[in-house]
């Protein structure tokens, strides 16, 4: 009996076990902070109370947080790693020699203590106990003085000091626009712990991770400079620039205005601060307040004026291409150094150029949905928010410009000039750990983006969509990871989709069908097609009589078990479905070959094959 009984326990302990490794949690944070900028010198001092909630079924004994800008001092690993790569950002480096022959000196290793950035904690309580903490460079460890529970939460008291780097990257002072604050990544900030463990990652180059929560920000800055950032302003009354409603009287005080900033379910916060900034303000139909502050400097001023209506309707094309923005208002600023997403708001740099400032706008105001609403690791996964959201602003550019033309094209010439390079890691690399910036932005970038048109060729635009919305359903205000997205793909269409996950974003697996030979037969024209590559997918092709009519060949891939619905006026014939370990495919026409005027693999051109110039047969229009 007592064996009995030991291995029932033993099956119940590891029955809950699994239970706690499959289900989804997160944690939570509430931070209170008051700051104190000192304009002249740009350093700042700030309180931090953080009640954080563990929901995790673990007990901590240990948290960590994120000093982002100790980075931007010489021998950082920021600073090391921008001397080592082979094509480094050119905004973080001087180029001492000329584009032929490029001499780079890394910018961080040029600033001086007065320039250099720095986050330290001063002191730093759990419930008024001191905690012991160790700086590693952009990571604070902290050694708690009592483990957190599952389910309890705990309060830190953290004082801290910062210095404002020199704008180097995304974050600093007076950058190239002028602006004198872009504040960024700039407070104590606690490292995300999640069903995948602790993401203490160091700030080396790439992009972020957080813990969802509600902030409550007091800025206390100079009168004279104009705040733009996360969350609403509390005290508009007492501030004014354009936030109090028309026809308050405001009534500040003092040689400081303190800023109250609140903002609800957000995982970042950030500001920019400027004394020339102009403030305008769009009220949209949604309900969204837009804010847009920009420097008054005649040569962008009429570029932010003009954005302003199309950002109104970019949220709307969001709001039902993905799901409704959350939150109260959204701030477009003129800061940073080109542009980043942060919670509620973006900075952008420029304005002399209006198209690339309206194409910057949208691809960082979508990532308020894929980051900010759908929380992916931006630095295990930055395909699923870089990829995402160049889908999708280019597809919302398309719509609101009437653009034709397929918008992600650009996105598919960057995949086959990285795939055919030799120079290709897989999507699941680290963001660090690609080995030259180029091969992580095509990745992220251009491979994510195609990842999304080509799943609209395999499932079909429809289930796309609809694919999209249930994404934004079922997981915002989460973590999901690529596996999460795909299985709502499988679920809406219902089409096994998994090898396309794993060949596309695990593998450097390429796509290439070709068609090898078109025969006569006996009753029409034998075209016999190849699989060159390894990577599987199910095949279309398009036969085009002297005529001028249409007809459409789909063999279906085996390992999906399904079909995709047809679609549009051209006739579709729906051939047995080619399992994949066999490399040709012959397919029956019933057609003489003399009536054939040609053949095409993919005339949608959304299969990213790697060599399209073996896709086609006799003399195919070109659109
Ligand atoms: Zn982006």
């Amino acid at each position: 009996m007592k064996k009995l009984i030991f291995s029932l326990a033993f099956l119940v302990t590891t029955f809950s076990q699994a239970q706690n490794n499959t289900c989804y949690w997160q944690q939570h944070v509430d931070y209170d902070m008051d700051v104190d900028m000192n304009v002249e010198n740009y350093r700042y001092t700030g309180t931090q109370e953080l009640v954080y909630t563990n929901n995790s079924p673990d007990t901590l004994t240990k948290v960590y947080y994120h000093m982002f800008f100790n980075a931007f001092q010489p021998g950082s690993e920021m600073d090391r790693r921008l001397q080592d790569i082979k094509d480094p950002d050119s905004r973080m480096v001087n180029n001492k020699g000329d584009r032929q022959n490029p001499d780079y000196e890394s910018r961080i290793a040029k600033l001086s203590d007065d320039e250099i950035g720095y986050l330290r904690a001063t002191s730093l309580t759990q419930d008024g106990k001191k905690v012991e903490t160790e700086d590693q460079e952009t990571i604070l460890v902290v050694h708690l003085a009592e483990p957190i529970l599952p389910g309890k939460s705990t309060t830190f008291k953290m004082e801290f000091e910062g210095q404002v780097p020199v704008q180097i990257r995304r974050s600093g002072r007076n950058n190239a626009d002028g602006v004198a604050l872009s504040m960024t990544q700039w407070y104590p900030k606690l490292a995300e712990y999640d069903f995948e463990g602790w993401h203490a990652d160091p700030y080396i180059a790439r992009e972020f991770h957080g813990v969802w929560g509600d902030f409550d920000v007091t800025i206390n800055i100079d009168k004279d400079y104009l705040i733009g950032g996360t969350g609403v302003l509390q005290n508009p009354e007492e501030i004014g620039f354009g936030y109090e409603e028309e026809g308050t009287k405001v009534k500040r005080k003092g040689k400081k205005l303190a800023w109250n900033f609140k903002a609800e379910k957000v995982h970042d916060f950030a500001w920019a601060a400027d004394p020339e900034f102009i403030h305008d303000k769009l009220e949209t139909e949604s309900g969204v307040t837009l804010h847009f502050l920009y420097k008054d400097d005649p040569k962008v001023t009429e570029a932010w004026k003009k954005i302003q209506p199309e950002t109104a309707k970019l949220l709307a094309f969001f709001n039902e291409h993905i799901g409704p923005y959350p939150w109260p208002q959204y701030s477009v600023i003129q800061g940073g150094d080109g542009g980043m997403e942060y919670a509620m708001c973006t900075l952008i740099t420029g304005g002399e150029n209006y198209n690339s400032l309206l194409g910057t706008t949208a691809h960082e105001f979508a990532h308020s949905w894929f980051q900010q609403l759908l929380g992916t690791n931006e630095s295990e996964h930055p395909w699923m928010d870089e990829g995402f959201t160049t889908y999708i602003s280019g597809l919302a550019q398309k719509t609101i410009k009437e653009n034709s033309g397929n918008p992600t094209a650009g996105s598919y010439r960057g995949y086959n000039y990285i795939a055919t390079s030799g120079l290709e890691q897989p999507q699941t690399t680290h963001g660090d750990r690609y080995d030259i910036n180029t091969a992580y932005s095509i990745a992220a970038y251009s491979k994510g983006a195609v990842f999304l048109a080509q799943l609209g060729y395999i499932i079909g635009q429809e289930n796309l969509a609809k694919t999209l919305n249930r994404y934004y359903d079922e997981w915002k205000f989460k973590h999901p990871t690529p596996n999460d997205f795909i299985r709502v793909a499988e679920k809406v269409s219902g089409a096994e989709l998994h090898w396309y996950l794993t060949d596309w974003t695990e593998t450097t697996n390429q796509i290439d069908y070709a068609i090898n030979s078109v025969e006569e037969a006996e009753n029409g024209t034998k075209v016999t097609l190849e699989r060159k590559g390894l990577m599987p997918m199910p095949v279309e092709v398009t036969v085009t009589l002297n005529d001028g009519s249409k007809k459409l060949y789909y063999m279906p891939l085996r390992m999906m078990r399904w079909e995709k619905p047809a679609k549009g006026d051209v006739e579709r014939i729906v051939e047995e479905d080619w399992p994949w370990a066999y490399p040709t495919y012959e397919l029956q026409i019933d057609t003489p070959k003399a009536d054939i005027k040609s053949i095409e693999i993919d005339e949608s051109q959304l299969m990213a094959d790697v060599n399209r110039s073996n896709n086609t047969y006799g003399q195919v229009d070109s659109e």
